[in-house]
C-alpha cells in the first residue's frame, strides 16, 4: 500500500497551526505555491519508497518544514551582508568601504523623510543639490569647487564630455590602462565623445611629448593614476607639476584620474598610522597635492580610501566645474540624497581629524601590529572554545581597490586547521552570513584587520557551523 495516501489534502495543510505564521510572513500566494511544491516532493519521495514516514501527522509536519525551508531560502536577498575575513581592506567584490557610524546615521535620517535636497530654506524656492558638498570638498582638497557623481567612471566620462567632446585629449601611451571591471581608459574616452591623442611610449613619456602634441584641436591632457600595476626599469613620467606648468602656458587644462581618493596626512593627528601603513599611504597621490601641483580637474572615488558611499568626486577649477554641472550628462550621473548625506558625514570626519577612529577604512589601516595580534589571539581562543582547531600566525593584509599596487601590511592571521581547506572555505561562503576567507599555505586564514569587532560572535558561530556542515556528507 502506497504511503502517498498519508498526504493530507491542501485545505487541511492550510488550516494547520504552523501554516498561519508562514502565510503571514511570506504572503498567502507564495505560501500556497511553496506548499504545493513541497507536497509534490514529499509525494514523490513516498512513492519512491525513499521516505519511511508512516503517520499522517508526521507527513504533514514534514511538508510544512520543507515549505518553510524553501520560503526562507527564497526570501533571502541575493545582496546581503557578508563577513570579509580576507584582509583586503577595499575589496571591490565585497562592496568596498564599510561606512562610518556617523555616515550611516546621516544617511538614515535623510532617507527616512523629506529633505532639503533641492530646496533653499532661505528663499523658500528651488535650491541646488550641488551646493551640499561644495564647501566641504573645497576645504578637504583645496579646490575651488566640487561635484559628486555616481562613481569615478561616471565622473571621468562626464568631465571629458563637458570639457573635450569632439576635440582631442592627450594621454601618455603608458596610461592607456584597464583599471578592472570593464574600466578601460580608451573606452571611457571614446564614450565621452572625446578623441584620443596618444603620446610617448609605453614606458617613457616626457613633457616635450605632450607639448609637441598640443594643437588648436586639443581640449585637455588626461593623466591616469596607474592604480593596479607598477612599471619598473627604464621608465619616465613627468611630475604633475611639470606637466601642468607647460599645459597652463599653452592654455590646456589637465584632468587627473586619481582613483583612490586619499586626502593626505594633514587631516590626521600625528601617530595615527603605524610606520608600514604610513609608508604605503605616502605613495598615494593626495588629492590636495594634485590640486596644489596644478591639476585643473581631479576625479577620485568616494568609496576607496575616502571610505564613504559609492561615488565619483570631481574637484577643480570653478569655471570647469560650472561647465561640468551644466552638461546634460550631469543629470544622468548625479547622486541621490542618501549619498550626499553619507559623503557629507564622511568628509566631516576627515576635516575634524576623527577619520582615523571613525571611518572604518582608515581605522583598519591604522590598526597597530599589537592590536591585530590581540584581536587574532582573542578570536583564536573563542574558536578553540567552540571546538575549532586553529592557531595564529604572521601574515599580510592587502589595501586593495586601486591603491598602491600590491601594497601589503603586516597582520596576525587565525589559521583554521583542516585537511581540506578549499572545502571549508566553500562551506564558509555558503553560510549565513557568508564568511569570505583566504586559503593560503594549506589553511583557511582569517584576517582580523577586516573583521569588525561586532561581527566576531557571528563569525565564531559561522565557522563552527561550517565545520559541522562539512562533516556531514550531503
Ligand atoms: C577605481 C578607479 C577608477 C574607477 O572608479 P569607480 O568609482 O569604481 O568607477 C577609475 N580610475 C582609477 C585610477 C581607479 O583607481
Amino acid at each position: 500500500m502506497s504511503r502517498a495516501r498519508l498526504i493530507p489534502a491542501i485545505d487541511v495543510l492550510l488550516g494547520l497551526p504552523a501554516a498561519g505564521p508562514l502565510a503571514e510572513r511570506h504572503g498567502a500566494r507564495a505560501f500556497r505555491a511553496a506548499l504545493e511544491a513541497a507536497v509534490a516532493r514529499v509525494r514523490a519521495a513516498l512513492l519512491a519508497g525513499d521516505d519511511e514516514t508512516d503517520s499522517r501527522d508526521a507527513v504533514a509536519a514534514r511538508i510544512l518544514e520543507a515549505t518553510a525551508t524553501a520560503l526562507d531560502a527564497a526570501a533571502r536577498p541575493s545582496l546581503r551582508a557578508a563577513i570579509n575575513a580576507t584582509g583586503v581592506v577595499i575589496h571591490t567584490n565585497l562592496g568596498r568601504a564599510p561606512l562610518a557610524r556617523t555616515a550611516l546615521d546621516a544617511m538614515a535620517a535623510v532617507a527616512a523623510g523629506y529633505s532639503t535636497l533641492e530646496y533653499d530654506i532661505v528663499t523658500g524656492g528651488r535650491g541646488s543639490r550641488h551646493l551640499h558638498l561644495d564647501a566641504l570638498l573645497a576645504e578637504a582638497t583645496g579646490a575651488a569647487a566640487g561635484v559628486a557623481t555616481n562613481n569615478t567612471a561616471a565622473g571621468l566620462t562626464l568631465a571629458l564630455a563637458a570639457i573635450a567632446a569632439g576635440r582631442e585629449v592627450i594621454i601618455s601611451r603608458g596610461e592607456l590602462v584597464e583599471i578592472g571591471g570593464g574600466f578601460r581608459v580608451p573606452d571611457i574616452l571614446r564614450g565621452s565623445g572625446a578623441l584620443l591623442r596618444e603620446v610617448g611610449t609605453t614606458n617613457r613619456t616626457r613633457v616635450a611629448d605632450y607639448a609637441a602634441a598640443i594643437t588648436d584641436r586639443t581640449a585637455a591632457i588626461l593623466r591616469v593614476h596607474p592604480s593596479n600595476f607598477r612599471m619598473e626599469g627604464f621608465t619616465a613620467r613627468p611630475s604633475l607639476g611639470e606637466l601642468s606648468g607647460v599645459a597652463r602656458g599653452l592654455g590646456v587644462p589637465v584632468i587627473e584620474d586619481q582613483g583612490s581618493g586619499w586626502l593626505g596626512f594633514d587631516l590626521f593627528p600625528d601617530g595615527t598610522f603605524p610606520p608600514e601603513a604610513r609608508a604605503v599611504l605616502a605613495h598615494e597621490p593626495a588629492v590636495r597635492e594634485s590640486i596644489r601641483d596644478g591639476a585643473d580637474v581631479v576625479a577620485f572615488s568616494g568609496d576607496k580610501l575616502l571610505g564613504g558611499p559609492q561615488a565619483g568626486l570631481l574637484v577643480g577649477r570653478a569655471d570647469l566645474l560650472a561647465c561640468i554641472r551644466k552638461h546634460p550628462l550631469m543629470r544622468a550621473v548625479r547622486v541621490d540624497k542618501v549619498t550626499y548625506a553619507g559623503l557629507d558625514a564622511t568628509l566631516r570626519a576627515f576635516l575634524a581629524g576623527r577619520a582615523g577612529r571613525e571611518v572604518p577604512v582608515m581605522r583598519m589601516l591604522a590598526l597597530s601590529d599589537e592590536a591585530l595580534e590581540t584581536r587574532a589571539r582573542v578570536l583564536a581562543r573563542r574558536l578553540d572554545e567552540a571546538g575549532v582547531a586553529c592557531e595564529t600566525a604572521a601574515g599580510l593584509s592587502t589595501i586593495g581597490g586601486g591603491s598602491t599596487p600590491g601594497a601589503t601590511l603586516p597582520t596576525t592571521l587565525v589559521r583554521l586547521r583542516t585537511s581540506s581547506p578549499d572545502a571549508l572555505a566553500a562551506a564558509l561562503r555558503r553560510g549565513d552570513p557568508p564568511v569570505i576567507a583566504r586559503v593560503h599555505d594549506g589553511a583557511v586564514c582569517l584576517d582580523p584587520r577586516t573583521i569588525g569587532e561586532a561581527e566576531e560572535d557571528a563569525l565564531v558561530q559561522a565557522v563552527s557551523t561550517a565545520r559541522g556542515r562539512r562533516a556531514v556528507p550531503s
